[in-house]
């Protein structure tokens, strides 16, 4: 029987727009609880460490490698990236749902480690779009952002693994299909399999 928790994986290449639509989620389903990776990347200015990410050296990465510690971790852009065991763990205690904001490579660890998972692929609706938000966002040095404008066809190419596919050429518009996904996913029959047998189990009905 499928549980009641929510697996989401929100994979896309860097600029799609991926985390405005995850923030967007986030605010309006606080039950479903981000996962906060590890990173050798350094942060952004507006970043904060243990909100966007656990910003940690690699010899630090290496050990969380080497203690299992991880349930997927992948090179991702020059950097190494990691979702923890313990960040999964504390979804499961304390929320219904959990979000991953991470790359293709992780979406099939944690697909082959919790096959429930759903994962959803955030298409921009062009490469020169692509290109144009990128550069728009400002956050990355030209050496940084045509590596990540080279590496978009790659993560594209894996678009054939996840469930769903959302074009976000319209923020509104992939939104509204991003949180459409949660409410099917969370209609899956599974997680109302236990609800059903306990009708079927009960007495007869009509009688009193
Ligand atoms: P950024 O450096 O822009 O924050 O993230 C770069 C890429 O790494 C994004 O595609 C993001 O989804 C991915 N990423 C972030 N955290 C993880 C993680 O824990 N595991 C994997 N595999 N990818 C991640």
């Amino acid at each position: 029987m499928v549980s009641d928790f929510l697996l989401l994986i929100v994979s896309s290449p860097s600029g799609a727009g991926k985390t405005t639509l995850c923030n967007r989620l986030r605010a309006e389903f606080p039950d479903l609880r981000f996962s906060v990776s590890h990173t050798t990347r350094k942060p952004r200015p507006n970043e904060v460490d243990g909100r966007e990410y656990h910003f940690i050296d690699k010899d630090a990465f290496d050990r969380m490698i080497g203690e299992h510690a991880f349930a997927e971790w992948a090179p991702v852009h020059g950097n190494s990236y990691g979702t923890s065991v313990a960040e999964i763990e504390i979804a499961k205690r304390e929320a219904r749902g959990v979000l991953f904001d991470i790359d293709y490579q992780g979406a099939r660890q944690i697909k082959a480690r919790m096959p429930e998972a759903a994962s959803v692929f955030i298409l921009p609706p062009s490469l020169a779009e692509l290109e144009r938000r990128l550069r728009g966002r400002g956050t990355e040095d030209e050496p940084t952002t045509l590596r990540r404008l080279r590496a978009a066809k790659g993560e594209i190419e894996h678009y054939g693994f996840f469930d769903y596919v959302i074009v976000n050429d319209d923020l509104e518009r992939a939104y509204d299909q991003l949180r459409a996904v949660v409410f099917a996913e969370r209609c899956r029959r599974g997680r109302h399999a236990l609800l059903c047998e306990q009708m079927l189990a009960e007495g007869k009905v009509g009688a009193s």
